[in-house]
């Protein structure tokens, strides 16, 4: 009987097994050592076995581990005050995870306009390619088919228009439109950026008809694009009213957060809304530490440093397999080749050379290394690319 049996069939992992990592290392039981181009999917922003994470959990373990929200938890006044100092928002909630943190912010959407009056006003407008979860209202939220069929039937309240298309958003608002939902960067829609002026021109049509815009940062969020929010490029005029994140804001910890204005957040009342493990001790711990690494201005020059470095030598890679590699994308360190074989088989091609990364939607080969990784690690990483490109190359082209 396989390891994996007992499992539901979700996944099908490799059959390695990691038992340890260190920085951007991952090592098996048998000490065979791989590196981790991929960190959890864009969660272990600050590598593995980091020492102030590993040290503020222990010493939480010690003290506390669980209260739930019948009860202070002084973790999460340091951390929301902290998040709020460092962002738009005035208002923290909670969450276990990324789905539960679009989840919150689309409930606190919907309620404000109930509060402010305008109980019609439900619907949400999303983008195509779009992810936000697993949950039902996360996968009508992202609409892409694959997720929803078989689920029963499609929920109410959410328009998918077609990526980056300001014209189509402006023509689809409504009386019964309440927010605008997107992901700066897509992440697993393919490490697709959406530039700073589209944001600012969505940021002004919401103003416009009176709609609150939910920013998705749950992939990237959390200093991976090269400051802590990919929005903040924008420098304060592309702000959100709501914006959900996770994944990096542990550090690994499983936990989220919504964020949201004083006037997002005035509909979010005792009883509207709960969880009982959002905002733990333990979460508190991991991600007050997780915060404090992600905000030193050195951690985020590195990132800038090694996302320049790694896009040059994508480019570099791209020009020397032009039979593989279609384009570059990505913004800091959540990016990619869009390829021209098939990305799922290239990226166990890699793996088989010890190298981990992750693929994406529209072919794309998506890498989100550890935020503290070297211009070495970078080398040793292209180097293997080089050598998986060159045994790609006699793969069949990719077709849809
Ligand atoms: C991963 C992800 C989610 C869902 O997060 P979970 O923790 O898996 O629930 C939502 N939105 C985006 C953009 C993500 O990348």
């Amino acid at each position: 009987m396989a390891a994996n049996d007992h499992l539901y069939n979700c996944y099908s992992p490799p059959e390695m097994e990691f038992v340890r990592g260190e920085g951007a290392y991952l090592y098996t039981e048998d000490g065979d050592k791989y590196l981790d181009f991929i960190a959890g999917i864009a969660v272990n922003g600050l590598g593995h076995g980091h020492p102030a994470m590993v040290k503020a959990v222990k010493e939480q373990a010690e003290k506390l581990w669980h209260l739930s929200n019948m009860f202070r938890t002084k973790g999460q006044y340091t951390l929301s005050e902290k998040y709020c100092a460092a962002t738009f928002a005035d208002k923290v909630f909670f969450t276990n995870s990324g789905a539960e943190a679009v989840e919150c912010a689309i409930k606190t959407a919907r309620r404000c306009q109930f509060v402010e009056g305008h109980e019609d006003r439900f619907e949400i407008l999303t983008l195509q390619g779009a992810f936000h979860g697993r949950t039902m209202a996360t996968i009508n939220a992202g609409g892409n088919p694959k997720y929803l069929e078989g689920f029963g039937p499609a929920m109410p309240g959410f328009t998918s228009l077609p990526f980056g298309d300001l014209e189509i958003i402006k023509e689809s608002i409504s009386d019964k439109t309440a927010a605008i939902l997107l992901e700066p960067v897509q992440g697993e829609g393919g490490v697709r950026a959406l530039d700073t002026k589209f944001l600012k021109d969505v940021r002004d049509l919401c103003d416009e008809h009176g709609l609150l815009l939910i920013y998705d940062e749950v992939q990237c969020g959390a200093g991976r694009t090269g400051k802590l929010f990919a929005h903040q490029w924008a420098n304060g005029n592309a702000d959100p009213d709501i914006m959900a994140v996770a994944k990096g804001m542990g550090g690994g910890f499983p936990m989220g957060a919504c964020l949201a204005t004083e006037r997002a957040a005035a509909g979010m009342v005792v009883g509207t809304h709960g969880s009982t493990y959002g905002g733990n001790p333990m979460a508190m711990a991991a991600a007050n530490a997780a915060f404090d690494e992600l905000t030193k201005p050195e951690l985020m020059d590195n990132v800038n440093k090694m996302s320049n470095f790694l896009m040059q030598q994508f480019e570099g890679l791209k020009q020397a397999h032009p039979e593989v590699v279609e384009d570059v994308r990505g913004k800091g360190l959540l990016c990619g080749m869009k390829l021209k074989k098939k990305a799922l088989d290239v990226r166990n091609l890699a793996r088989t050379h010890n190298l981990l990364v992750g693929n994406a939607g529209d072919n794309v080969l998506r890498m989100a290394p550890p935020l503290i990784i070297s211009e070495d690690h970078v080398r040793e990483a292209i180097a293997i690319l080089d050598q998986v490109f060159t045994e790609a190359k006699a793969m069949d082209d990719f077709d849809g």
